[in-house]
């Protein structure tokens, strides 16, 4: 039998070529991935790779050679460090895209091992997007810590997983089940949260160091360090989900995965929120179709999906696993929150404080059910590390409600013939043509113009919106139309504005221009404390305001103090006391309040307490509360005499903690912080029993 001679049922010589092409694509990509850290191509056009590669594998079996990716777990492990042979091997997961591929898995499941499958129910936990690690406890100690490895053979990383405050180094035993005596294998994922990502690379940039593309990659990256001083600076976390014996050990006592993660839990070892036992699939289409829409913009964690298991692990035994896949677990894997697009312009526009804010258009992309044409870039020295340019192809992320980002661009994607030019940032103001100037923060430009157009735009709506003057019917675009007629020039001509002035604009009822020219004569009863706020001071935020109101009581003395008499406020830190102390020095800032002080607004704070049950303690509100929002929490706290602040330290008298509230309550937590909900604030509110 020749190549040109195929024989009957072969595979046709352009489909050998194209599977072989996949593998060799795959294989690079996996080693870039697993090995260096540094995907080349997003997760979901691997995924998409792989499974051509699947489908013309199961349709021509003689494609499938032995060394196929879809034949194996992960890569060869890296030789610098010792290694660690799994108790029982580390797989990886079959992947279900929709919910029929689901119902395709359930169908597989019971065929094989009949209808107890149903009855059994399942096990829906989320699938973190971190790197995979299992961690040998014998007698309840952590011994060894491995990778994944190619899932036979890990990596040892025993001091870097010591490092991780989430890895138990001893499993507690005082509970009702106890950790077995001998060995056991716990696993997991090391991960790292989005909020401490994007800080470390914040620090990054500040450091002048290279930023790192995705908290899965940082965090792979940092496990596997020679050195565990530096995995102990990078701050990663840990779930478990799944434990393995030796041969012949006594069975454990439980009889299901979800007994398994209560068992987990009560040892110490984290186990992922959001988890459900789900009696039927249906029940586990509308977990994940809830995770997919709501929960996983509020997580702080990557996911890239949802993991399926058989609860009972009888009948887990019995289905057993197929190569590199479990038989009775799946991944129910979401449209990807990353996507590859080509970067088509990177525009700025002008912040009220005067900042220069350089976003990304972007050829418009799908993710996450979302299109996206629109990117920030945050700052200049960011564009400068990542060397992005117009012309690239990038990635583009969209971690839930957050604005889309631009991760970075995929330089092997260039035409190395006709490279796209380095970008240069603007030098003058794009809205009044000043010179911009540098801020202090690194990659920051500014323009300085007090009178810049775009910068009274964003200022006037700040001032106009709700948690500052709150003054209804007062638009985007009412204040954009009233700025192109020359009818208002700052937050003080506002207030001149006359019904008639209104009317004579277009789309302008006489109604509604009363109503506007009403609300905005009732906004001079606003509190200082929201005066303050509406000025639109760089870091001067709600809590800031109102701290200063309450301390200096008048605006004339908040304006007539130095930087150390607003650095000695409570809960003001120096940040904001140079940036207040800096505003009110500006003559223009001073003419503004003189022209507010004419026209008849409250340059003073009520005094508010009424009581003086919270007296000296100082609150934290943190999630949704059920029926109090932010403002109102915060303003019952302080009629009774109490502060609020908006972070969790060992100061915090109390935290008030609502739905979905996250990193504070963790941190309340462990500081051993008291934790009440909005039921209880309110009892000892008007109990008035602290
Ligand atoms: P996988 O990530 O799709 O699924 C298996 C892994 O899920 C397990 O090993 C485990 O680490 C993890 N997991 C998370 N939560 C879990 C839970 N609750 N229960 C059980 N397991 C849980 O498969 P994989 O083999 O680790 O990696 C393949 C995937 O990696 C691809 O689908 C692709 O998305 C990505 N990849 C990307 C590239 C690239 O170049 N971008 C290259 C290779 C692999």
């Amino acid at each position: 039998m020749t190549a040109s001679a195929p024989r009957p049922g072969a595979p046709p010589a352009e489909l050998s070529a194209r599977a072989a092409a996949l593998r060799e694509q795959l294989e690079r990509a996996s080693h870039e991935y697993h090995v260096l850290d540094r995907p080349t191509i997003s997760d979901a056009e691997y995924d998409r790779l792989f499974r051509e590669l699947q489908a013309l594998e199961a349709e021509h079996p003689t494609l499938r050679t032995p060394d196929s990716p879809t034949q194996r777990v992960g890569a060869e492990p890296q030789s610098a460090l010792p290694k660690h042979r799994h108790l029982v091997p580390m797989l990886s997961l079959g992947n279900a895209f929709t919910d029929e591929e689901l119902a395709a898995w359930e169908e597989r499941a019971v065929r094989l091992a009949g209808a107890a499958v149903r009855a059994a129910g399942y096990s829906a936990e989320l699938k973190i997007d971190g790197a995979a690690v299992s961690l040998t406890y014998e007698g309840g100690v952590l011994a060894v810590g491995a990778t994944r490895g190619n899932g036979t053979v890990g990596e040892v990383v025993t001091p870097n997983l010591r490092t991780i405050r989430d890895v138990p180094l001893r499993l507690r035993a005082d509970g009702k089940v106890k950790p077995p005596a001998g060995v056991i294998e716990i696993r997991g994922e090391v991960y790292m949260n989005f909020s401490r990502f994007e800080q470390m690379n914040a620090e990054r940039v500040k450091a002048g160091e290279p930023v790192f593309a995705n908290p899965r990659n940082s965090a792979a990256g940092a496990l596997r360090q020679l050195d565990p001083r530096i995995t102990a600076q990078r701050p990663l976390r840990f779930f478990g989900y799944a434990v393995a014996r030796p041969d012949g050990a006594p069975a454990l006592p439980f009889r299901t995965q979800t007994e398994l993660l209560e068992a987990l839990a009560a040892w110490g070892v984290p186990v992922a929120p959001h988890r459900r036992r789900c009696e039927t699939l249906a029940e586990v289409h509308e977990w994940a179709h809830e995770v997919e829409r709501t929960t996983r913009a509020q997580l702080d964690f990557a996911i890239d999906g949802g993991v399926v298991k058989v609860d009972a692990l009888a009948l887990q035994a019995e289905l057993g696993d197929v190569g590199r896949e479990p038989r009775w677990a799946v991944a129910r894997k979401f449209a990807p929150d990353i996507a590859e697009s080509t970067l088509l312009d990177i525009q700025v526009n002008v912040g009220r404080t005067g900042s220069i804010n350089p976003f990304a258009m972007l050829e418009p992309v799908e993710i996450g059910g979302a299109t996206v044409k629109l990117a920030t870039l945050h700052n200049f020295a960011l564009i400068a590390d990542k060397d992005l340019r117009v012309g690239d192809r990038v990635q583009v992320k969209r971690a839930g409600e957050v604005i889309p980002q631009v991760i970075g661009p995929i330089p092997e994607k260039r035409d190395p013939a006709h490279p796209p030019a380095p970008y240069a940032p603007p030098t003058a103001c794009p809205s009044c043509g000043t010179a911009l100037v540098a801020g202090e923060d690194r990659g920051m430009l500014y323009c300085p113009n007090f009178q810049c157009p775009a910068r009274q735009l964003e200022a006037l709506v700040h001032f106009a919106s709700r948690a500052a003057m709150d003054i209804r019917g007062l638009s985007y675009a009412r204040i954009e139309q009233l700025l192109q007629a020359g009818l208002v020039r700052d937050a003080a001509s506002l207030y001149d504005l006359t019904a008639a002035q209104l009317t004579a604009l277009e789309r302008f009822a006489d109604k509604s221009a009363e109503n506007l020219v009403q609300a905005i004569a009732d906004s001079r009863a606003q509190p200082l404390s929201r005066l303050i706020f509406a000025l639109g001071i760089d870091y001067v935020g709600e809590i800031a305001a109102r701290l200063l109101a309450r301390h200096f009581g008048t605006m004339d003395r908040l304006a007539a103090a130095t930087e150390a008499d607003i650095l000695a406020v409570r809960g003001i830190g120096d940040v904001i006391a140079h940036s207040a102390f800096r505003w009110f020095s500006d003559p223009q800032a001073q003419i503004l309040i003189e022209r507010l002080r004419e026209r008849g607004l409250t340059l003073e704070e009520p005094h508010a307490a009424s009581g003086t049950t919270f007296a000296g303690m100082t609150f934290v509100i943190t999630g949704t509360l059920p029926t109090l929002s932010r403002d109102q929490a915060t303003a019952l706290v302080e009629q009774h005499g109490g502060r609020v602040t908006s972070s969790v330290s060992k100061k915090t008298s109390v935290v008030v903690a609502g739905e979905e509230a996250g990193g504070k309550l963790e941190r309340a937590r462990e500081l051993g912080v008291l934790v009440i909900d909005e039921a209880e604030l309110r009892r000892r509110a008007e109990g008035g029993a602290p």
